[in-house]
This record gives C-alpha cells, structure tokens and sequence, in this order.
C-alpha cells in the first residue's frame, strides 16, 4: 500500500511489549512515518534523547513499563525540558488515562491524546493529525478548551501597555483596615470590548505570551506601589502567578529585577499561586518557590480548597497566606457544610500561622461570619470590585465611612488615620 502524505517524520516509541512494538511500528510505517525507533521503558528512551541530533517528531509512551514508568518518565521530560509531543498509551481504562493526560498537560508537556490499548490505525491517525495543535502549547488545559481569543490582537496589547492591571483592596477583617491590593489584568480588545481575565490569562498561557504579558503588568503595578509608597501608603501588592511560569528559569530574578527598578521591597510583595497547580516535589516549580521567599516575597495558596490536593501543598511549599476560595466564602452563613469547610481551613491557617484571607466576600453576612471565625483579610464585591489605580485615593475616602459599619463589635475605639491611608499604621499583613 502507497504511504499517505504524513506530517510525522519519525516517532519514538517506548513500550515493554514486543509484540506492541511490532504493531504499532507496522501501522506507524502505513501511516507514512519514516523512522520509528522503540525503547523498552523510560530510561532507555531518556538515554536515546540524550544522543545529539536524535529529536523524535512524536513519542507514544505506555504507562505500565519496567525500571521508568511512563509517568515518572514523563516528569523527567519535564525536568530536562524536553518538549516533544506525546501521545499517552495504556491497558488501563479511560480514567487512568485521562488522569495522566492531565497530570502530563499540568507539567506542560504537549500531550497530543491519550489512547487506549490495543492501538489502531484510526486512532493514531487522528492523534496524528492533532500534533501541530499542541506544539506550541506551553501549560494550561487541552487544546480542545482554548477559548476563543485573538492572540495576535493579544501579543500587540501587550506590547502596546493596553493590558493594564487593577486593584481590589483587601482589607483587615476585624478593624476594616486597607492592607493591600490584588493585582488583576484587564484587557479591552477593539473588536470584543472587554475580554474576561481567565480567558485572556488562559490563551497567554497556552500561546506562550504569558511570561511577557505578566512581567508588561507586575511593571506597572510595582510602578504603581511605588508612586503610592511616596505618598505614604505602604500596600502590600498581591500578583497572580500562573503555575506554568514557575518553570521558566529567569522568573525570580525577572520579577527581583523589576522590584528594585521602582525601588520596592519584595517584603511588600505576596504573589498568589493557584492551588490546583501539580508542585512535583522534585520539579523546578518548588525551586522557585522556595527561592522567592528566601528573598523576602510573601507566597499565598490561592483558591484554597478548590484543588484535590490542598493539604499536599501546603505541607510541600513554604506559604505565608492561606487564602479561602470564593466557593468556601459567600453564603457560608445559610449552609453548614459550606460553614465547617471554612472554619477548619482557616483553624488550620491559624496553626500553620499563615495569613487567613477570604475572596468573595459579598454581604455583610459573609463578612460578619469571617469576623467571627477569626479570619484576617477579606476581599469581595461588598468592599470594592477591582479598580483602575486612579479610583483608589477616591475609595479609601468613601470606604473611611464605612469603617463603624466594618468593625469587630469588640474594637469600640476609631482608628487613627493617615491623611492618605485607611491604616491605623503601616504595618504589613504579613508575620
Ligand atoms: P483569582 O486570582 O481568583 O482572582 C479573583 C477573581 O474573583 C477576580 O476575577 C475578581 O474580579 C473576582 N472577584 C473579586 N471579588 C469577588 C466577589 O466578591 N465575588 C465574585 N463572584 N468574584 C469576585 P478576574 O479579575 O476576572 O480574574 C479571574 C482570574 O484570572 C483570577 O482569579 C486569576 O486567576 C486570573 N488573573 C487575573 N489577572 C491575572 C494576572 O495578571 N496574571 C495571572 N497569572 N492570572 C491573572
Ligand atoms: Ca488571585
Ligand atoms: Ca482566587
């Protein structure tokens, strides 16, 4: 039979079965593949890519495979940064193996499909035929999800200055105070207005623009603390730090470097990483992190409790902040199960002496039960929605009304202002 035209030019294949091996290099060789070349486990095919000049098109990795699995292979690809596009084979169900899919997609590596054995021509054509979408995908979910953004348009304001950041205050529980300033990226394409966050955030990540397009807002929000500090306001500024840019291996001195351009201490920097995101123990993500707090930022755990393996992570990476998701917050005063969720994340924050902050405070309700459970910040529409800079100053005047309302009942006497400032002092939110 006369090969079909074939964008793949060699595969790699790694899989203990002979016979397997056999299989799929014939149905490989119909396909109009080249070269295929097999490795009986992980270390063997860690040992051929290791030889200069051998870059396999594709890889189709088993899972179950003596000495190096196919998912501890898959982490030392990751490790090595090695970005090959892979197709995931097992015996096992569909669950199993869409479990590892993801955990290979959350390590950023491009996972074409996920099969399952006994492999067939039809299916590896039509993995085949996804290759080109997944190369250029750099972290985040499947290619399948990546919402529908022009990423030229993006890439352009980004370098413009047109994605600018936000701030949402986030306050002191018991005695209303301001204390910082969570950083949101806002971005208004000509043609669609105003685009979500989590959906230009999501297509930065996959498109490869989001190292640019985080470094383009810290800029200006670093810029923006900056100008704040000399007028007497001293606010710790929260930034969103998308898991997938903890690999890159010049974020810490990136992010460092831009703090001592507008002169502002990494003391007064908290930077919030999701929760759901998979922190090897071993990966260069821990190294990171672990190397941000050596030079002084704050590391929050965001979304807390939305993720399956929150506890993991908190035992694995030094946070100073435990911030409770939304999901936890609004409305836990009407459902019990909601209440006893978040009152022992915020007992166990309190042990672990991590900061407790509570996003999605709506209502006063939500905010009188944060009170009562001892939590320490809170952040939510019943304070403010995220805002330009400029409508700051404004906010805190208003917000100096509400301060009775706010209060603890507990705290009778008024805090003392600052001309600028709705903080009796200038005191991080930090131990
Ligand atoms: P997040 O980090 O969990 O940010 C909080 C989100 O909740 C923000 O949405 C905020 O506007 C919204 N929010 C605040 N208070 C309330 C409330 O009381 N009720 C409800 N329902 N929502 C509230 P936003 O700005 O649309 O951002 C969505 C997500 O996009 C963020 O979730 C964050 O993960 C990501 N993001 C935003 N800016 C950046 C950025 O500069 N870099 C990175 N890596 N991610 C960002
Ligand atoms: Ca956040
Ligand atoms: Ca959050």
């Amino acid at each position: 039979m006369k090969p079909m035209p074939c964008p793949i030019e060699s595969v790699l294949l790694v899989d203990d079965s002979a016979t397997e091996c056999e299989a799929v290099t014939l149905m490989c060789k119909e396909l109009g593949v080249q070269d295929v070349v097999c490795a009986y486990d992980g270390a063997e095919a860690l040992a051929l890519l290791a030889v200069p000049g051998f870059t396999p098109s594709l890889m189709i990795v088993d899972l179950e495979m003596p000495v190096m699995d196919g998912v501890e292979m898959m982490q030392q690809l990751r490790q090595r940064g090695l970005r090959i596009p892979i197709i995931v084979s097992s015996g096992h169900d569909g669950p199993l193996v869409r479990a590892v899919e993801g955990m290979a997609r959350n390590l950023g590596l491009p996972v074409i499909a996920g099969l399952c054995k006994p492999l067939t021509r039809d299916a590896l054509a039509r993995a085949f035929e996804c290759r080109d979408n997944v190369e250029q995908l750099h972290c985040g979910s499947p290619a399948a999800h990546l919402p529908d953004v022009d990423i030229a348009a993006l890439a352009q304001a980004i370098s413009a200055g047109e994605v600018v950041p936000h701030y949402q205050p986030k306050v002191d529980i018991q005695r209303g105070l301001l204390r910082g300033v969570e950083v949101l990226a806002r971005w208004t394409d000509a043609r669609l207005g105003p685009v979500p966050a989590d959906r230009f955030i999501a297509a930065a990540e996959h498109s490869g623009l989001i190292l640019t397009l985080s470094l383009s807002v810290i800029d200006q929000a670093v810029a923006q603390a900056a100008s704040w500090n000399t007028r007497g306001l001293r606010l710790i500024l929260a930034l969103n730090i998308s898991p997938c840019l903890l690999s890159e291996p010049h974020l810490v001195e990136a992010i460092s470097g831009l703090l001592e351009k507008h002169g502002v201490s990494p003391s007064q920097v908290v930077l919030e990483i999701t929760e759901s995101s998979v922190v090897s123990p071993d990966g260069p993500a821990l190294g990171a992190l672990a190397r941000f707090r050596l030079r002084g930022f704050g590391l929050s755990i965001d979304d807390y409790g939305t993720g399956l393996s929150s506890m993991q992570q908190l035992a694995r990476i030094p946070f100073t902040e435990l911030k409770v998701d939304r999901s936890f917050v609004h409305r836990a005063h009407e459902q019990e199960n909601l209440r006893v969720i978040l009152e022992s994340a915020l007992t166990m924050a309190h042990r672990l002496r991590l900061v407790t902050v509570a996003e999605g405070v709506e209502t006063v309700e939500d905010w009188r039960l944060l009170q009562q459970y001892g939590c320490q910040i809170g952040q939510g529409y019943l304070l403010a929605k995220p805002m330009p800079a400029e409508d700051l100053l404004p906010w805190i005047k208003a917000h100096r009304k509400r301060l009775p309302l706010l209060r603890a009942p507990s705290l009778a006497q008024p805090p003392r202002h600052h001309p600028l400032h709705v903080s009796e002092d200038q005191s991080e939110t930090r131990q």
